[in-house]
């Protein structure tokens, strides 16, 4: 019996104004190629980096919401290699020093445990490191072209300890991730624009043995949730299989082909690489008081999980609902918009919450004023069926003799309380201006 061993590393931009090292803008998308560069990021001899503090403050926030221990001192050290990505010859980046370390996160247990009753299961988070994006290669033909836009851009890495036990435990977890920078603010996080990417690492052992592999293949520049865990399915299913066979396991980098659904091989590793790392001469060491990490922390915007928690208890409505609210950070703000509007306007936030959740409404094309007229209406409507309200009607006057004969004595505003009945007996729903005239022409007959 083999299980498999896998671990995570998530790269994302930040959303920051500048780069991170000097003061091109760091909105590159969609940019006329090489029109957001300076000497600083295309390397040119002479030019001096300096540090941008807002990426500091959001990679630490990251950190505070992965439950790290802020570095007290942190540094930059450079990581060479030679690839035309990067003008430089080397990555500013982070090893020893990083500015993040030893958090933790909570995910789905994986699918088998979750048979067995399991509700969550913790990740381990070595470290969340601040570095910087490389240029941008497009190969067309013989020619590779280059884009420095991209160069410098401020990325945040968060690596995991090797806890993954399955696919649906990854996917869980980025999608967290995801959710978490989007709360946080620091980025949008999307997939597709390249603003967030994933790695894994796996490797597979013997059910029971402690020591790590000593291979790792690593799944490298695939760019959706779906096509993650598809890769991660493939490769544990074919390393179990070669084992089983009694092949021997190498250590590779591997991508993706959606078209064959299977893994290849991009590169095979003879050896560790040599990055020569050595700490960033042109850069100064970084320290933090205490007090600054404690003021970043009490001020941390409200995370995923609060408001989860904040909606089930403060508004009374399900957790299920609560999660698909709070999924998105604008859906959570609109909802909470709307649930201010209808406290004025008699709308439960219950109802709301069932308005939304079934109705996957267009943000941007209705009004809140116009969804809570339209809850109104569709409360109302549901009962002003007028056949309807008066077989309830004759029902309460029935069963309410007393009642009855007290209003037939001259005591009309006992009609209230046979209202309050049929409200009662209709969970609230019936057209209350209507089952006062229907019970009134019964009443008179
Ligand atoms: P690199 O940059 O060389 O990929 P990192 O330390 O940044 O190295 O990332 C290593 C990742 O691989 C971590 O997420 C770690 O948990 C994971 N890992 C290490 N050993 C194994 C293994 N034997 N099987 C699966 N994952 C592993
Ligand atoms: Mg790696
Ligand atoms: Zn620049």
């Amino acid at each position: 019996m083999y299980e498999p061993v896998i671990g995570l590393e998530v790269h994302v931009e930040l959303n920051t104004k500048s780069k991170m090292f000097c003061r091109c803008s760091a909105d590159y998308f969609g940019k006329k190629p090489n029109t957001q560069t300076c000497p600083v990021c295309l390397g040119l001899p002479g030019s001096l980096p300096y540090i941008n503090k807002q990426a500091i403050e959001d990679c630490m926030k990251i950190g505070l919401a992965l439950n790290c221990e802020i570095s007290k001192k942190s540094l930059f050290e450079r990581k060479n290699y030679f690839y035309p990505d990067l003008a430089k010859g080397y990555q500013i980046s982070q090893l020893r020093w990083p500015l993040c370390i030893k958090g933790w996160i909570e995910v789905d247990p994986p699918s088998h445990k979750a048979s067995e009753g399991q509700e969550t299961s913790r990740i381990r988070i070595n470290r969340v490191h601040q570095e910087e994006d490389t240029g941008k290669l497009t190969h067309s033909g013989s020619e590779t072209l280059i884009d420095f836009n991209r160069s410098s851009v401020p990325l945040v890495e968060i690596v995991t300890e090797p806890d993954f036990k399955d696919s649906s435990q990854i996917k869980d977890y980025a999608k967290k991730l995801q959710q978490i920078f989007r709360y946080l603010g620091v980025s949008d996080a999307d997939m597709e624009k390249g603003q967030m990417r994933l790695e894994a690492n796996i490797s597979v052992r013997k059910v029971g043995q402690k020591q790590l592999p000593a291979y790792r293949v690593e799944l490298k520049n695939i760019n959706s949730f779906r096509f993650m865990v598809a890769a991660v399915e493939y490769e544990i299913k074919r390393q179990i299989e070669a084992l089983e066979k009694g092949e021997k396991l190498v250590q590779e980098t591997k991508g993706w082909n959606e078209d064959k659904k299977q893994t290849f091989t991009q590169r095979v590793k003879e050896e560790a690489n040599d990055y020569r790392y050595f700490p960033e001469p042109d850069l100064p060491e970084m320290q933090f008081e205490e007090s600054k990490i404690k003021d970043l922390e009490s001020n941390l915007p409200e995370l995923p999980w609060k408001k989860l928690e904040q909606f089930i208890e403060k508004y009374g409505i399900n957790e299920s609902s609560a999660r698909i609210l709070t999924e998105d950070k604008d859906l959570a703000g609109f909802f909470e918009q709307l649930v201010e509007l209808g406290k004025k306007e008699g709308v439960l936030a219950k109802d709301i919450a069932n308005y939304v959740v079934n109705q996957k409404i267009d943000l941007l094309n209705d009004s809140p004023q116009q969804i809570i007229d339209d809850i109104k209406a569709k409360k109302t409507n549901l009962i002003s069926d007028d056949s309807q309200l008066e077989k309830v009607a004759k029902e309460v006057i029935s069963e309410n003799p007393q009642m009855v004969e007290t209003y037939k004595k001259g005591k009309v505003t006992i009609i209230q309380a046979l209202i309050g009945v049929v409200m009662k007996k209709t969970a609230g729903k019936a057209d209350a201006t209507k089952v006062k005239i229907i019970l009134e022409s019964l009443l008179n007959l």
